[in-house]
């Protein structure tokens, strides 16, 4: 069994998997814990606990760029993908059996992945990747020319905010603006991007938007689905019909006040945390790239700009290492940061985004990615510098010894 407590103080670097709630968010949802009432009944209980709803509703509506109405809550960024890609592509399905093409692009993250996959498999969908760049970048002329001659054809466009694994930022506002010239609805997975970098859900002309509660200081099992008024969707779950009869299911109402907290916050101080993230991100690469290992960043970085690389994203290839050995010695030596890809019962893949970035499965597997947040600091960066030459050269010996297991011709009986 794992005992937390044998590790006394650690660098965390994961804030991309999960960051911490802000107290804030944390005293906002325990009081709200404390009461009783489901927003839909009826009697005072039930109609305080609404009230708290629809201000989360607005609060988080203006921290968007959003109307209260275009706000639907769900149980995360997961729910919120396979409801904007599920339910708009069985609508617009259904009042045109023409439209059965998705374009999405390679680098979205396995909530939007695994949706396209399913409808491909089991609706009759037809799903054109759009490629991206080096850095992870979907062009908007790659989208264009996916749309091609047919746009009446085509049910969806899905291209992430920004990047879960390397955080390159997507130019959505001219892929929407594109989507539109075709009458084309386009949803965005925005689960990174919120509260590192500016997402306004009226100016960017997107549709559909999906983001998350716990990727902002908020808790864990919330977030939302922002669609605009005129957006069809087929539900994916049915009963109470709670949100816009699209989403049924009582409302977590303390989480959504967390949630709802957590965004005026994440939103309200975004410019100075990203100024501060950015530097810390910029000190974290030089100072991997100055350890004389060849480490390489992967991705769009250029030191000061947190715009075009989400502030908090660092990405690292480090050569001659396997990204879990070295996640697990950096673990062991109190630094907890990530590799970016998913194992496949138990087998660690690399991950999709660096081969669809063109990279090939050696350099892939070499990746480590730290992300910073709110409660980052300069000591987080001491702490991973400190202790990745001796990760690395451990890491390294031991995929010297691998390989050389390999290379031994196996016995035949
Ligand atoms: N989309 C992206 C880009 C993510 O990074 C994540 C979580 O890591 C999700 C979707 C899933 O969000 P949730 O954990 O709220 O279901």
């Amino acid at each position: 069994m794992l005992d937390s407590s044998a590790i006394v103080s650690f660098a965390y670097l994961d804030h991309a998997a999960t960051t911490p709630m802000l107290p804030e968010a944390i005293e906002a949802m325990t009081a709200q814990m404390a009461t009783v009432g489901n927003a839909s009944s009826l009697h005072t209980s039930g109609r305080l606990g609404r009230r708290v709803v629809e201000e989360s509703r607005e609060a988080i509506a203006q921290a968007m760029g959003a109307r209260p109405s275009e706000v639907l809550f769900t149980s995360g960024g997961t729910e919120s993908d396979n409801l904007a890609i599920k339910g708009t592509f069985w609508a617009r399905k259904d009042a045109d059996p023409r439209r059965v093409r998705l374009l999405v692009s390679t680098v979205e993250h396995h909530a939007v992945l695994d949706c396209v996959d399913f409808l491909v498999a089991h609706e009759g969908a037809k799903v054109t990747w759009l490629e991206v760049d080096q850095v992870g970048r979907v062009h908007p002329d790659t989208v264009r020319a996916a749309i091609g001659t047919d746009p009446e054809t085509v049910a969806l466009v899905s291209v992430m905010w920004a990047n879960n694994e390397v955080g390159t930022v997507q130019p959505i506002a001219k892929i929407a603006a594109l989507c539109h010239e075709f009458a084309i609805p386009m949803h965005s997975d925005a689960v990174q991007a919120v509260g590192q970098v500016v997402v306004d859900f009226a100016a960017s002309g997107l549709d559909l938007l999906s983001i998350s509660g716990h990727k902002i200081g908020g808790p864990q099992g919330v977030g939302a689905l922002l669609a605009r008024r005129d957006a069809t969707l087929v539900p994916l779950t049915h009963g109470g019909g709670q949100e816009r009869q699209v989403r049924s299911g009582s409302l977590d109402v303390p989480a959504i006040r967390g949630f709802a907290v957590a965004m005026r916050h994440a939103t309200a101080n975004l410019a100075s945390g990203a100024q501060r993230l950015t530097a810390l991100r910029d000190r974290l690469i030089v100072g991997a790239q100055d350890a004389g290992y060849g480490v390489q960043v992967s991705g769009d970085w250029e030191a000061g700009d947190g715009t075009t690389r989400l502030p908090g994203n660092a990405h690292l290839l480090v050569p001659g290492c396997d990204g879990d050995s070295l996640l697990y010695l950096l673990d062991a030596a109190g630094v907890q940061c990530s590799t970016g890809s998913a194992c496949q019962a138990g087998v660690p893949q690399p991950s999709h985004v660096l081969l669809a970035m063109g990279m090939s499965e050696h350099t892939a597997r070499g990746a480590l990615r730290l992300t910073l947040g709110h409660t980052s600091t300069s000591a987080d960066i001491d702490a991973f510098l400190a202790a990745l030459p001796a990760a690395v050269e451990r890491a390294q010996r031991a995929q010297v010894a691998t390989s050389a297991r390999q290379a031994i011709p196996a016995k035949t009986h």
